[in-house]
């Protein structure tokens, strides 16, 4: 006889949860009980949840799986920073990095949403990997969950910002993005405030303005990288069915629908978009909302030409943008020892 495909629990609201425990003939409040045990205690087996009767645990096993993401491999750069693989239950890997910044009390977890990414951005290990597939909402929780299980015992501090800045574009899968932002932030779940939660698109403009509409609360960066549409071309092909010019509006509906922060992330690379033109261009699309640049020092990657700005380049780049009055910020890659920094996700050993 073919066995029966058990369904992950966790893909069950609170309300199909009901509904289960009355057909097993289950009070009602049974189904808060496991729903708790599920997001509130991160029980990663039936066996776990003690107040439950051994009856109900086994009619749980038999009929549900927990479909928990487990710690696979994890390095610690000499600057603090953590990567950390993970497997899923099909035998996927992905990989989440804790970035720590213990002066500013700042302990952040950036989360991959995809397994590989389909966009194939020119400068990224995680673009020359295929899509596989997307996670689950419950397994982007499990990032935060488990990634701040490290945070605490490394840091003695507990996450404080959330990035959805990992392997695969989140914006691609909308909904488990937005659930898991649900999981995240409700009572149900962990009550974090979606003040500190910041996604991260290569720039789906129509996504953007759902985004909107939707408005988890959360914070938008654009990964921006060239400012004008014949170089992002070049880097990001999603720029030749997503112009800046259609960002931009989509931008601008984010800002007026939700007053909520947006960035621009610009990786400089050698020749390509570091120059005091790029500069000017790029000031000149901060003009309709206000946003601040996080200009990146590039990682070299395996197979790819690019090459990173030198210091006085990128400090000549800075200085222009700040005299335009531009809010921005600079940023030392963090863990390039260990393949952690901003697009060097790619699964490797
Ligand atoms: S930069 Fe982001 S969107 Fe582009 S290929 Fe890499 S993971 Fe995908």
């Amino acid at each position: 006889m073919a066995e029966t495909v058990k369904t992950d629990i966790r893909k069950y609201s609170l309300d199909e949860l009901k509904l289960w425990a009355q057909a097993q003939k289950e009070p009602a409040f049974r189904a808060k009980q496991i729903d708790e045990w599920l997001w509130k205690k991160r029980a990663v087996s039936f066996d776990q949840m003690t107040n439950l009767s051994k009856g109900l645990r086994e009619k749980l096993e038999d009929h549900f799986v927990i479909n928990s993401i487990v710690l696979d491999m994890q390095q610690r750069s000499e600057d603090g920073t953590f990567k950390c693989r993970f497997t899923l239950h099909d035998g996927f890997k992905i990989e989440s990095v804790l970035i720590p910044v213990p002066k500013d009390n700042r302990y952040t977890v950036c989360v991959s949403t995809q397994v590989g990414c389909s966009l194939s951005c020119a400068f990224c290990a995680t673009g020359q990997m295929k899509r596989m597939r997307n996670l689950d909402a419950s397994e982007i929780y499990d990032q935060y969950v488990l990634i701040n299980e490290i945070s605490e015992k490394e840091f003695g501090h507990p996450l404080t910002n959330v990035v959805y800045m990992g392997m695969g574009e989140p914006l691609l899968n909308y909904k488990n993005t937005l659930q898991s932002i649900h999981l995240l932030t409700s009572e149900k779940g962990l009550n974090i405030s979606p003040k500190r939660i910041t996604i991260s698109t290569a720039g789906i403009a129509k996504m953007i303005t759902k985004l909107a509409d939707d408005n988890p609360g959360v914070n938008l960066a654009l990964s921006l990288h060239a400012a004008d549409d014949e170089k992002r071309n070049k880097i990001m092909p999603i720029n030749e069915t997503n112009t800046l010019s259609a960002l931009i509006d989509a931008l601008i509906y984010f800002h007026q629908t939700t007053g909520n922060k947006i960035s621009y992330e610009y990786i400089a690379f050698k020749d390509f978009n570091d120059t005091i033109e790029d500069a000017n261009k790029l000031a000149s699309l901060c003009r309709h909302f206000p946003v601040r640049i996080n200009v990146i020092e590039y990682n070299p990657i395996p197979g790819v030409t690019f090459v990173k700005s030198s210091k006085d380049t990128l400090d000549r780049f800075a200085r222009h943008l700040k005299s335009k009055g531009i809010m921005m910020t600079v940023r030392r890659s963090r863990g390039k020892d260990i393949d952690a920094a901003c697009g060097q996700l790619a699964n490797q050993d």
